[in-house]
Order: structure tokens, then sequence, then C-alpha cells
């Protein structure tokens, strides 16, 4: 088998060698194909280097000149790998913002928490990051974005409980004075 290296990250080489110094023989039918799954699998993972969030968010709905109340997406789905141990950590993000003229759909919302989870992060990055990117290309008048993950390197080394949630958040704007407006997100974040 060739395994010469290109210079992409996560190749196949790399990968047969990984198995190799696990004291794996990466050419028994079970691993043959691994490398190139697992190649295919960190492309993946990775994708969200090449994602532009300003693109994302570039097409918004207008319609909300009225509305200035906040509006909370709770749920969207995080899946995301730990940059200290490459291991996955996952979980759910709840988007807060207070809109200036311009809204975002779900789906947007979802493909911007996508695009930072899909990189090696840690999770108070991530949530600063998506906090970030929404004042920045939306102009709301405020943000607030609370992440709640499981982290593998953690739990399957005992250093959390199994189950255990890792809470972090980013308020910006309004939302970092008004303490009633921060209350009322962290109520409807909880809620389920
Ligand atoms: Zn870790």
């Amino acid at each position: 088998m060739d395994d010469t290296s290109d210079d992409r990250p996560f190749n196949r080489s790399d990968w047969r060698r990984l198995l190799r110094s696990l004291h794996e023989d990466p050419d028994r039918p079970g691993l043959r194909e691994t490398p190139a799954r697992v190649e295919r699998a960190w492309e993946h993972w990775t994708s969200g280097y090449a994602q532009d969030p300003a693109e994302i968010l570039k097409v918004f709905e207008d319609g909300a000149e009225q509305y200035s109340e906040l509006i909370v997406v709770r749920g969207i789905p995080v899946y995301s790998h730990c940059e200290h141990h490459l291991a996955p950590f996952f979980g759910t993000a709840t988007v807060g913002y207070v809109p200036k003229g311009a809204i975002v759909g779900l789906s947007k919302l979802t493909r911007l928490v996508d695009c930072f989870a899909k990189r090696l992060q840690v999770q108070e990055r991530l949530t600063r990051q998506i906090a970030d990117a929404l004042m920045t290309h939306l102009e709301p008048t405020a943000v607030g974005v609370v992440i709640r993950c499981r982290h593998m390197c953690m739990e399957s080394r005992g250093i959390r409980a199994i189950g255990e949630e890792t809470v972090t958040s980013a308020m910006l704007g309004e939302l970092l004075t008004n303490l009633g407006m921060r209350t009322e997100l962290l109520s409807l974040e909880r809620a389920r």
C-alpha cells in the first residue's frame, strides 16, 4: 500500500502509523479501510475552517423593524472536538438576540454554530465566537449564547461524572448591562 504523505492533515498514512503504534495491524480486514474512513470523517469534523460566518449571515430576513424583544432559539445541536485531546464534546446551544431590523432563521443559526463547532475548539472560545459573529454580522442590540456540552476527554477519564455538563455563556450588547433581560434569557435556556 502506498503510504506517501500529502500535505493534508489527518491523512491515511498517519492513521496507519497511529494504528501500528497502538499495537494493531493496519492490514487486518477490520482495519484495512479505517484510515481512509477516519480521514474522511476528520475532513467533515473540521469542515468549519472552510466556512465563512459572514457568508452564512449575509442573507437575513427583513420585517423585524417593529420587533425589539428578545428572540431565543434553543436546542441547536453542537458537535465539536476539543483541541487538547482531539476528543468529541457535544451538546446544545441556546442563542438569544434582540434584533435591530434584521432577523435570521433557525437554519442560519444552526449553520453558524456548526461552522465554529467543526473546528478544533475549547467550549469557551466556541461560545464567544458564535456571539461575536452574530454581533458583527447581524448588528443586533444584544446577543447571548449559552452552550451545554459533555466532554469525552473528561468523562471517560473520570475527571467529570458521567452526564455532567459544562456550561459556558457569552453576553454582548444590552445583555451585558440589562439584568432583567439576562435573567429572561437564562430562565428560557433552562426551561425544558
Ligand atoms: Zn479535552
